[in-house]
Formats: structure tokens, C-alpha cells, sequence
């Protein structure tokens, strides 16, 4: 049976990488019918934050990411913090340090700092060259009578190669003399990453570590430690970078780079996660639009590229602008809700039932202008209150036509005339008033438009009208001198 994890590091929110990560090996355990982990690498005493578990979790959830084992869902290899784990990482160090895989090194930071530009003035990859490596009990002591507190370092073999028979990326070949004795544990007791990661691997069983490519390097120190305690290294799959469209590192210039600012911005959680799974990996037909649930069922680790991923937020947009337009106009009125509330426009609390109707009709009349939800609130001024953002530029000049004063006169009055305000009288009422005037579509729709909106594109006029109601398209045509 197979079994991943995602193994985040409480330092932040869940960014999208994260999220990509986590969302591959979730769909791996599903498609496998095996076992999903999440736990916590909060051994970054200082950067780790319970608030950051929180919203790496919470922004999980969100997705519908749900995991059958580790934080919060429990488990029989917790905890699953790695805080929690000390004593477990005390045993295999000692193991380590009496089979001579690992040293006591006393170099304070400022030798190591020395060694680090010596080897760079030389022109030499920076490693530790091995002061400590056979220090005698005479030299500990004296370090230790200095006061120095010792690192654990790990004693890497000379002139070994490290395969790694990556699923994603082929084999890849790293030389151990390149690594240099890498710590540990730290000073302070701590284990560094690249320990706590094996054993935590290791007793949790997992069979395939998928994770973002910038853990590659780290593979053979990983792989190291396994084979000097006599364990067997899980499959590894490195997924590629997520870039922008420039092919430049994403920044916050190319979109959110938090899943849970997403969230705030009212896309949708299926369209994120059906945007996510596209990056760095694709199913073999043209089809672009799959659930979850669909996705658990194809998703393969064979189809996952090795080229850089991309991230696209006009793809995103358009991605979730087509799950919005399949939403129920009930959903949507829920997400839509909050920001209007925000704004003032909705009362807080249970809404009336006039009120209710009215939300559903505008989600309705403005479904498939959004690319997310919060986009209701630049929308809804057309919609609603007594006044209309000011015409500029070529929407004033229109406004001030000939024919206008005419058109917006005869609109009046029939408004003022209907005995009820809804889409089925307004869409007549528009069309008599073509008729009558002898006027063709576009010269009586435009300036209505225009008096009551101050734009020249947006929603259906039919729609606007009736939700506005009859006092606010007054009140909106008198102040155009209507
Ligand atoms: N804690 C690491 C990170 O957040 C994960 C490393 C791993 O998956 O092995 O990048």
C-alpha cells in the first residue's frame, strides 16, 4: 500500500506550491487507494507558528484536501509535529554517533563562517572540511570546558555516488564529495530538516515523497542517513518550479501567492484545485475541466512534467469564471453576501426575504461578468442606491446626443406608468420605445445606460433596471437633468 504525506513547514501560509504539493500527494493516495499524512516540520523554532499550522490547515480544508492521518486527524506513527518528536531523534542520533555515521563538532559559527569564505576566495563550493571529524576525548573536553556546545554533524563518505532513480526526473547522480559533513542536530538539541525528515519517513512508512524540485539538492543528505542506519529510502518524485508567464520565480506581482487570499477573493475552492493539478501535469486528453473527484481517479505520477510549471492568473480567472457560471445562483448569493455586507450594501444578519430575492437576481444578472466573487462589489453599484458613478469621456458625449433628452423622457414616463417593475415588463417597455421614437436599438439602450450606470458596457439593462427599482432610476435619470 502506498503512503505520502505533506510535510509543510509552519513558517507562513500555504502558498500555491505548497498547496500543488499537497494536492499531488493527495490525489496519489486516493488514485491508489492508500494513505495520506500531514504533519508539521516546525523544527524552525523561531519562523514556526501554531497560526501558521492553522492556516496551512484551515487553507487545506478549503481546497476539500482532506488527510487520513497526522495532525488534528491523529494516528498510530504520531505526533506529528516534529517538536514532539525530540526523544524519537534522540535515539537514532545516538545510534548514529556509536556506529561513527555522525561526529560531535565544536567549530563555533564564526571558524565556520572563516572556512566558508576561504573556500569561496579559492573558487570551491563551501562545505564543511572536517576540523572535528576525529576528534579525540582530550580535544572534546577541552571544547567542552570552554563552554562550546556541539553540533551533530553527519560523516559523509568519500567518493560515493548517490543515485536517485527519481520518478519525475529520471536518474539523477550526485558525488559525495561535493556534500561536506552536513549538521544534524543543532546546539540547541534540535534536529536540523534533512534528519527529522528521514526518520519521520521512515516510522511513518511512507512509500513516495513527492515534493517541489528545490528539495532535490537535499535528496542524497536524506539518502545518506537512511543507508547509514540500514533503512530503506522511500520513491522520490521532484515536481518542477512554478514560474510566472515570463518564465521569471513567481512574485505578488503575478497573483496571491497565499491559497487563503484566494479564498478572500471568492474563487472557488474547485476551480483552485482544478487550476492547481494543471501545473506540472496534464491527463492525456484535451479536456481541461475535472473535480476532484475526477482527478482522484486519473491522476498518475507518469504524467507529470519535468518542465518548469506555470502560473497563469488569467487562467485561473478563466478557470473560475467557468465553475462560477455553473454554480447555483444559491451558492453563489452565499459567497457573494459577505462583501456586499462589507460594503454595506446587505443588512448583517438573517436577511428579509426582499432582500434575499434581491440577492439572487443580482448573482443572477451579473453571473458571467465575474472571474471571482469578490468582483460583486465593483458590480453592484449598478445595481443599487440612488446614484450613479459620473460619465466620463465618451460616455458623457454620448449622453449629451441630440435624440437623448427625448429618449430618457419617454423612458421616464413609462417606468412611471408600469404598475410593477420586472425583467418581463422592462424588456417590452425598452423595445416601444425604439418603436415609437423611430430610433434604432443602440441610440435608446446607450444612454439609458449611460444615465443609470455612467458606463457604457456592463450587465443587461433589463436586469439593472428592475433591481435598481423605480425610485433609484428616477433619482439616477434626474440627476442627468432628467
Ligand atoms: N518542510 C519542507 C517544506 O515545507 C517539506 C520538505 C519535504 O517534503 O520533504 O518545504
Amino acid at each position: 500500500m502506498i503512503k505520502v504525506r505533506f510535510a509543510p513547514s509552519p513558517t507562513g501560509p500555504l502558498h500555491i506550491g505548497g498547496a500543488r504539493s499537497a494536492l499531488f500527494n493527495y490525489l496519489l493516495a486516493r488514485r491508489e487507494n492508500g494513505v495520506f499524512i500531514v504533519r508539521s516540520e516546525d523544527t524552525d523554532l523561531e519562523r514556526s507558528s501554531r497560526e501558521s499550522e492553522h492556516n496551512i490547515l484551515e487553507a487545506l480544508r478549503w481546497l476539500n484536501i482532506k488527510w487520513d492521518e497526522g495532525i488534528e486527524a491523529g494516528g498510530e506513527n504520531g505526533p506529528y509535529r516534529q517538536t514532539e518528536r525530540l526523544d524519537l531523534y534522540r535515539k537514532y542520533t545516538k545510534k548514529l554517533l556509536e556506529s561513527g555515521h555522525a561526529y560531535y563538532c565544536y567549530c563555533s559559527e564564526e571558524e565556520i563562517e572563516e572556512e566558508r569564505q576561504a573556500l569561496i576566495a579559492k573558487g570551491e563550493t563551501p562545505r564543511y572540511m572536517g576540523k572535528c571529524r576525529h576528534l579525540t576525548e582530550e580535544q572534546k573536553a577541552k571544547y567542552e570546558a570552554e563552554g562550546r556546545k556541539p553540533v551533530v554533524r553527519f560523516r559523509v563518505p568519500e567518493g560515493q555516488q548517490i543515485v536517485i532513480h527519481d520518478q519525475v526526473r529520471g536518474e539523477v547522480v550526485f558525488e559525495s564529495d561535493g556534500i561536506g559533513d552536513y549538521v544534524i542536530v543543532k546546539s540547541d538539541g534540535i534536529p536540523t530538516y534533512n534528519y527529522a525528515v528521514v526518520i519521520d519517513d521512515s516510522t511513518m512508512h511512507i512509500t513516495h515523497v513527492v515534493r517541489g524540485e528545490e528539495h532535490l539538492s537535499n535528496t542524497p543528505r536524506q539518502v545518506l542517513i537512511y543507508q547509514a542506519l540500514g533503512l530503506t529510502p522511500p520513491e522520490f518524485a521532484h515536481i518542477s518550479l512554478i514560474l510566472n508567464t515570463e518564465g521569471h520565480k513567481m512574485s505578488k506581482r503575478d497573483g496571491d501567492t497565499a491559497v487563503i487570499d484566494y479564498k478572500a477573493k471568492g474563487y472557488l475552492p474547485e476551480a483552485v484545485v482544478n487550476f492547481i493539478a494543471f501545473m506540472g501535469w496534464a491527463p492525456s486528453g484535451e479536456e481541461e475541466f475535472f473535480t476532484l473527484e475526477e482527478l482522484e481517479k486519473i491522476f498518475s505520477l507518469d504524467r507529470v512534467s519535468k518542465s518548469p510549471a506555470v502560473f497563469d492568473l488569467n487562467k485561473l480567472n478563466y478557470i473560475n469564471a467557468q465553475y462560477i457560471k455553473q454554480s447555483s445562483p444559491e451558492r453563489l448569493a452565499e459567497i457573494a453576501l459577505p462583501y456586499l455586507q462589507d460594503m454595506g450594501v446587505m443588512p448583517q444578519g438573517e436577511l428579509p426575504e426582499e432582500k434575499r430575492t434581491w440577492l439572487l437576481h443580482f448573482v443572477k444578472a451579473v453571473v458571467n461578468h465575474l472571474s471571482y466573487m469578490a468582483q460583486v462589489q465593483e458590480y453592484v453599484q449598478y445595481f443599487h442606491g440612488a446614484e450613479a458613478p459620473a460619465p466620463e469621456g465618451e460616455a458623457l458625449d454620448i449622453l449629451h446626443g441630440e435624440q437623448v433628452p427625448e429618449v430618457l423622457e419617454l423612458f421616464k414616463t413609462k417606468l412611471q406608468a408600469l404598475e410593477e417593475v420586472t425583467v418581463e415588463e422592462i424588456k417590452p417597455l425598452l423595445k416601444q420605445i425604439t418603436k415609437e421614437l423611430k430610433l434604432g436599438g443602440k441610440l435608446v439602450y446607450m444612454p439609458i445606460r449611460i444615465a443609470l450606470t455612467g458606463q457604457m458596457h456592463g450587465p443587461e439593462l433589463y436586469d439593472i433596471i428592475p433591481l435598481l427599482g423605480r425610485e433609484n432610476v428616477l433619482k439616477r435619470l434626474e440627476a442627468t437633468g432628467q
